[in-house]
């Protein structure tokens, strides 16, 4: 089986479901510790995908995930090479929870005031196909504008956000994991998709994998904590042999940019 195909991501989200793992969305994660229903024996993972680029590809995971009853968090950018009003509909029909992917602060050039109005026209367009009530930060690699800084003067829950992955998870319970680099070690090279000061300690405690076949290996063997956060990148996850080999080799070459780029911080 091919690495990062659909029929391993449906192996991984199979393999989970059957050691017991309950797949849900951002938003059930936090309405789950409000209300304290997630213990430390529950297990479960959060399904979160950052539709980068290619939405299309996001409609092959939502229905995989629908098909054995999972839920996920959608989260789409703005721009043209995510925002396609037709598969945000597809997916809100499949049942999964849509949120904005933001990035104002680097569209608009570190203009704060500006990507507050920005953010706030763009989650109401979003509100029209789905309630929308996370949001999660775009990491745009090659911006020197981190978008999460909007909230060091605004603040996105008083718009009716309940949460931001980033910001608002437990990292100290939740182990995050996310398939940036096009690997699931990626954290390496990745600029901000990352969490600092936890990865140290996973890393540590032997919680790292390249590939998705060593990851599912993992969860067989219970090599895995209770509580895990999974993002992915569903451009990157396709059974389509040409796409397959364009995004493989794409991502070599992102992935040694981004080494330089971190490097010269
Ligand atoms: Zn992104």
């Amino acid at each position: 089986m091919r690495d990062f195909s659909l029929d391993i991501y449906r192996k991984l989200l199979e393999t989970l479901q059957r050691k017991g793992y309950r797949l849900i969305s951002f938003a059930e994660y936090l309405r789950d510790v409000e209300t304290s229903r997630s213990q430390d024996a529950d297990k479960y993972v959060i399904l979160r995908h950052d539709v980068d680029a290619k939405p299309e590809n996001s409609l092959k995971t939502a229905q995989i995930e629908t098909s054995i009853g999972a839920k996920a968090s959608y989260y789409f950018r703005c721009g043209k090479e995510s925002n396609h009003p037709s598969v945000i509909k597809a997916i809100v029909a499949f049942g999964h929870e849509i949120g904005y992917h933001y990035e104002d602060m680097s569209l608009c050039g570190g203009d704060i005031d500006k990507a507050w109005d920005h953010f706030q026209t763009w989650l109401e367009y979003f509100r029209r196909y789905y309630a929308v009530e996370t949001i999660c930060m775009h990491g745009a690699p090659t911006s020197k504008w981190d978008s999460k800084d909007l909230w060091k003067k605004y603040d996105y829950k008083s718009l009716g956000i309940i949460g931001e992955p980033y910001l608002d998870t437990d990292f100290s319970d939740v182990f995050y994991l996310t398939d940036t680099g096009r690997c699931w070690d990626g954290y390496k090279v990745s600029v901000r998709d990352k969490i600092p000061g936890h990865q140290d300690e996973w890393t540590k405690k032997g919680l790292s994998w390249h590939t998705t076949q060593a990851l599912i290996a993992a969860i067989e063997r219970g090599n895995m904590p209770n509580h895990v956060m999974i993002t992915t990148h569903p451009q990157r996850w396709t059974n389509d042999k040409a796409q397959w080999v364009k995004e493989f080799v794409f991502q070599k070459t992102k992935n040694f940019i981004k080494r330089i780029l971190l490097m010269m911080k």
